[in-house]
């Protein structure tokens, strides 16, 4: 992912160093000695970490674009979380380390003191608890189905209340801790108990358009007030639909593929697993749920650049999609074919399948293109073409490497073309990607 300054970063790293600068000054350096007061500052800044991940949890609609969008939300969140971790390791190391001068015994006493020091036994309820639910994240022990490393993930909540209890039971200065606990514990609450009742609008299914094998497009509408939205974000859906084979009030993130404009909030869904099999055959009139819109894929949002270094908008643009990563693109030429007299950037889009049955928004983007001036289309099929070339590039595209890029489509596809830009000098600031397996 590239590294761009979003405004929110400010406030994430303001919160990370509050504890620090509250607590810092307070440890007695030489009276404890540095590596008992090096243990303090891993442990102050590993509940720190621990704290702005909860935090991140929120996922609060229309906030997401400060901070560069939900994708890079969750990206900040498993680093903090890999980091609180790691430093925790270090804090029980450094504290071990730094009594051993006196004594092996004084080490092992002051890791596992008698039980009746139940602030210290906290603690490490609190390590064991983060061990058992970071554990899948860090690929031991092999991985685990999405959902059951999401119920696991819960085990975060009680750990996070472990961790605090034994730095409020130790730390003589605690209003710091008592702020960010509110803050984040607020954030959890928010996620798991009232956005399922606040932030979530009823829609119903209206159509099923049939694109290809395994693959369809729900066109739902709202029962009531819906939701408004830019080209290229997404939404978590969720069916209320008992009938369903699976998946069945189980939320999942997916592209919107209609334009900003449009009154239908349209999904494109690829059958990859046992939830996006069951909408295969989810009915006409069924409710479904719908959380969002995240993310800033166009990094325009609300008509304004959500990043200070953003895209150029006047620089013509690259699209490049793969598989079910079209849908981004054809939310952003359904927009381009609402909004006809709107100003934009030249843009060409190059759609990547295995072979022309499996291009299946294709037909609908060759009409666009030849309406809006502007949009041009052209495909690379694997199966005739082998794997997209430099040259395949600029034969269709001349200027390719000068434009601002995007693409959405299978890991494999980003990684090539990430390779092939970045050789042909394409700056990294310029390449915008979309993944969706980013957990
Ligand atoms: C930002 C984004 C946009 C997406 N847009 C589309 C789209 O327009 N069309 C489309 O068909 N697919 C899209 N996806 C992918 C879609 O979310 C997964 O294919 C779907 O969740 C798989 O669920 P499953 O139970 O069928 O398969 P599973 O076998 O359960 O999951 C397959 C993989 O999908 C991912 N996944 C599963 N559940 C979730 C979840 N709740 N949150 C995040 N990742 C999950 C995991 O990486 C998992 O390994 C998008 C994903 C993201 C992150």
């Amino acid at each position: 992912m590239v590294f761009r300054k979003y405004p929110g970063d400010l406030l994430l790293l303001g919160l990370l160093l509050l504890p620090v600068i509250v607590v810092a000054p307070g440890i007695p350096w030489t009276e404890q000695g540095w590596l008992y007061s090096l243990a303090e500052l891993a442990g102050v800044f590993a509940l720190s970490a621990f704290l702005l991940a909860g935090m991140l949890s929120a996922r609060v609609p229309g906030t997401d674009p400060w901070f560069g969008g939900l994708v890079r939300v969750w990206v900040v969140h498993r680093w903090l979380g890999v980091s609180a971790f790691m430093l925790v390791m270090v804090h029980v190391l450094l504290l071990a380390l730094a009594m051993l001068p006196v004594s092996l015994g004084a080490s092992v006493t002051t890791l596992f003191p008698p039980l009746s020091h139940w602030q210290v036994w906290a603690g490490w309820a609190a390590f064991v608890a983060m061990l058992i639910f970071i554990a899948p994240t860090l690929g031991f022990f092999g991985t685990l189905h999405y959902q059951n490393w999401k119920r696991l993930h819960l085990l975060s909540a009680p750990a996070l209340v472990l961790a605090l209890v034994h730095t409020l039971m130790l730390s003589t200065t605690v209003w710091v801790w008592w702020l960010l606990s509110v803050l984040a514990l607020a954030a959890i609450a928010w996620r798991k108990l009232l956005s399922p009742r606040l932030a979530r609008k009823l829609y119903l299914v209206e159509g099923i358009d049939r694109l290809a094998r395994g693959v369809v497009e729900l066109r739902l509408r709202p029962k009531g007030k819906g939701i408004r939205w830019q080209a290229g974000q997404f939404v978590y859906l969720t069916p209320m639909d008992a009938s369903l084979a699976a998946g069945y009030r189980e939320e999942h993130p997916y592209t919107i593929a209609s334009g900003s404009g449009d009154d239908e909030l349209r999904i494109g869904i690829k059958a990859v697993g046992d939830a996006t099999q069951a909408l295969m055959d989810i009915n006409p009139g069924a409710e479904v749920r719908v959380e969002g819109p995240y993310g800033i894929f166009f990094e325009e949002t609300g008509g304004k650049q959500a990043a200070p270094v953003g895209p150029e908008p006047q620089r013509k643009q690259l699209w490049l999609a793969g598989g079910i990563g079209i849908t981004p693109f054809v939310s952003g030429a359904r927009d381009r074919m609402e909004n006809r007299d709107r100003q934009r950037p030249a843009a060409s889009l190059f759609y990547l399948a295995n072979r022309p049955e499996r291009a299946y928004y294709l037909d609908e983007l060759a009409r666009i293109a030849e309406a809006c001036e502007g949009f041009d289309v052209h495909t690379h099929y694997m199966n005739e073409h082998g794997v997209i070339t430099r040259d395949y590039l600029a034969g269709h595209c001349p200027d390719y490497a000068e434009r601002e890029i995007y693409m959405c489509g299978p890991p494999g596809m980003i990684s090539h073309l990430q390779t092939l830009l970045r050789h042909e000098g394409v700056p990294a600031h310029r390449i915008h990607t979309e993944a969706f397996d980013f957990l």
